[in-house]
């Protein structure tokens, strides 16, 4: 199994970093974890094209996580052949988007049906929305959904993803609670949004210093990952944005509490189990 860090991120636009985005894959089975800014560009960067995924798993509906959702459900469509399918799973709320993402799409679809003649079918985007305790199976690929506490944003779910052998949990965003510490167990690798709350509390601006209390703190994810016993804490989603190449000194706090593996980088990063 593999997890690439499509993009390393958040909402602050950054000319070195794509929005939330991760792909998880196994032998025969790619899935995107969450479709942030310039995730298709990442995407190929890591040799996938768009038709090659199997699922779109997401764990919230956080604009910075579904943002280009339709250049990726776009762009499966046209390479792909007719009828293929990329099931889309994630909290409640999520059909209602994606109905309104196609409804959005709409005069786009037909002036490429109309214009490509062995185009005629839409895009076939089938929507699983998920709660905690439920599992299911993309390809080789088992998913079992948790709840995060990524409050007020609400419902918003982990997902711990297995290929028999390794398992990884994709925390999302979100603080420290009971039901991740769940999700946790038995897991090798746990990936988890970031935010350095000494450097925003620094940042003389209200509105930012309201991403604290909703998400972990480098040492809280280093903390929740000790509780875990996990051998591998990746970390992703950084807020600030560190310097490309400086992500380990700037997560080097979480050295003090977790003893593990500690994955921190530029987009791109990844992580092989
Ligand atoms: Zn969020
Ligand atoms: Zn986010």
């Amino acid at each position: 199994m593999k997890i690439t860090l499509l993009g390393t991120g958040s909402p602050i636009p950054d000319p070195n970093r794509a929005g939330p985005s991760s792909l998880v894959a196994s032998e025969n089975t790619t899935v995107l974890v969450d479709a942030g800014r310039a995730c298709v560009q990442r995407l190929v960067g890591a040799g996938v094209f768009p038709a090659f995924l199997h699922a779109v798993v997401l764990t919230h509906l956080h604009s910075d996580h579904i943002c280009d959702l339709n250049d990726v459900v776009t762009t499966h469509w046209v390479m792909s052949g007719p009828g293929a399918a990329l099931p889309i799973y994630g909290p409640p709320g999520t059909a209602r988007m994606v109905n309104a993402m196609l409804d959005m799409l709409r005069e786009d679809v037909g002036y490429r049906m109309a214009h490509h003649d062995d185009l005629n079918h839409e895009p076939n985007v089938p929507v699983t929305e998920v709660q905690p305790g439920d599992t299911f199976a993309v390809g080789t690929l088992q998913f079992l959904v948790g709840a995060t506490d990524h409050r007020p944003v609400d419902p918003s779910v982990g997902f711990r993803i297995s290929d028999g052998t390794h398992s990884v949990v994709m925390a999302g965003d979100g603080v420290p609670a009971t039901s991740l510490d769940e999700l946790l167990v038995g897991a090798d690798a746990y990936v988890q949004t970031v935010v350095r709350d000494d450097l925003v509390q620094a940042i003389p601006n209200a509105r930012l210093q309201d991403i604290l209390d909703y998400h972990s703190s480098v040492t809280q994810a280093a903390q929740t990952a000790a509780r875990a016993g996990v051998a591998h804490l990746v970390l992703t989603h950084y807020v600030p944005a560190p310097f490309p190449g400086t992500e380990l000194e700037w997560a080097s706090g979480a050295r003090e509490h977790f003893s593990g593996n500690i994955v921190a980088g530029p987009d791109l990063t990844s992580l092989e189990l």
